[in-house]
């Protein structure tokens, strides 16, 4: 067996829902090993696409293979548009027509569009198999595979058919993250920021400290930022597992951000850009509502966004319809925008008196 290194292991408290996230480096080659120290048993479905197929599937069946696993894998094409009802049922086909029982194992390896379609299948086939997700996107690895959340997209919406569905075991190796394209490992670096922003302002100056060897990928600063994020998110998971009020503060940036998204038609910022714009403008927001304490925020989130070329400006687009798409979002309560705005590094505030002057003020001074 060669030698892998599990540098940590994390547990996501949710009484009898609670699963363990392992991350380590070269692990994804030892998952045969692990699951059977895990005591997983059963069939497994590889839920993978072709553009992460071609470095990861082949190491991944055949480690499951070597330790006496009935393992297969099941291809969908890579993309956002892709998370639909219409690959679910391709799936389940293959699931059905496979004979595959309630026993089922069904491992999720990629990004988090491949996370959110497994676990979609995996929750509603058979009333619910198990399954496991082995994330090999920054932004799945520190974000959208901790807490739960299991959805596909409807030709109306982002995530509006989905269910809360917890993993058995999270399997998270760093190395993969080698192969990811800048652009998408930055803009999991936002929810990255986002996360020392409204909880923890030692994990905060962390990345502020380690950046260049973030930014170069070394598997030791790697596991520390993706543990310190799980940590992050699965501290607030555990205190509000249903998004009743805590769980909000998850959203900082995001009020912004996804009105950008939707104004451009989700074609012209990745989801982590429009983040991070999205944390500059409610940084800027509190600041003038006299809310920020520290003066330290916004220059360390510039130096940070300039460093991973994430945007800091929004020219050519429209602040007043930017401030009207906010008021559409769906988060929108009872016509009130929740605002999440950040007193200092580690604490924000859910804030519902913004004023729609100062938001398109705000905006206008980004560019916009
Ligand atoms: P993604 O899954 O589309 O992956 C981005 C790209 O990277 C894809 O082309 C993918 O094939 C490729 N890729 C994946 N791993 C790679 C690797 N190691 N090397 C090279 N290329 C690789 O996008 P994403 O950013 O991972 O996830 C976005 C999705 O996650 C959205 O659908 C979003 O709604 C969802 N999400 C869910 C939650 C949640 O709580 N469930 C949270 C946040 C986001
Ligand atoms: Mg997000």
């Amino acid at each position: 067996m060669k030698s892998f290194d599990v540098l940590q292991e994390i547990r996501v408290d949710l009484a009898e829902r609670g699963y363990p996230i392992l991350i380590g480096a070269g692990i994804l080659e030892e998952i045969g090993a692990i699951f059977h120290q895990r005591e997983i048993a059963g069939r497994i479905l590889v839920i993978t696409n072709p553009t992460v197929a071609q470095w990861y599937l082949d190491p991944v069946l055949q480690s499951l293979q070597r330790a006496g696993y009935d393992a297969a894998a099941a291809q969908v094409p890579d993309g956002e548009t892709f998370k639909s009802l219409a690959e679910a049922d391709f799936l389940y086909d293959r699931l059905v027509e496979g004979k595959y029982d309630r026993k089922t194992v069904l491992v999720a390896l990629g990004g988090g569009v491949i996370g959110d379609l497994t676990g979609f299948v995996a929750a509603t086939y058979m009333r619910g198999v198990r399954f496991v997700q082995v994330p090999t996107t920054l932004l799945a690895q520190v974000d959208s595979s901790v807490g739960g959340k299991v959805a596909v997209n409807h030709r109306k919406g982002k995530n509006l058919i989905g269910a809360f569905y917890q993993p058995r075991l999270v399997l998270t190796d760093v190395t993969t993250l080698r192969t990811l394209p800048d652009a998408e490992f930055s803009s999991g670096m936002a929810e990255v920021i986002k996360h020392g922003i409204i909880l923890d302002p030692e994990y905060y100056r962390m990345i502020g400290a380690k950046l260049p060897q973030i930014l170069r990928r070394d598997p030791a600063a790697l596991s520390e930022v993706v543990g310190g994020s799980c940590r992050i998110k699965a501290e607030v998971v555990r205190k509000d597992e249903k998004e009743q009020n805590l769980r909000a503060i998850l959203n900082f940036g995001h009020t912004v951000g996804h009105a950008l998204e939707s104004i451009t038609g989700y074609t012209r910022y990745k989801h982590g850009e429009a983040v991070a714009l999205g944390m500059l403008a409610a940084t800027k927001l509190a600041e003038r509502s006299g809310l920020l304490a520290d003066q330290s925020l916004e220059p360390t989130l510039r130096r940070f966004c300039q460093e991973l070329h994430l945007p800091l400006q929004i020219p050519g687009l429209d602040s007043s319809a930017i401030a009207e798409a906010i008021l559409l979002d769906k988060k929108a309560d009872q016509g009130a925008v929740r605002w999440i705005l950040p007193l200092r590094i580690g604490e924000v505030r859910i804030e519902a008196a913004v004023p729609q002057e100062s938001v398109v003020d705000i905006l206008k001074e980004m560019g916009g």
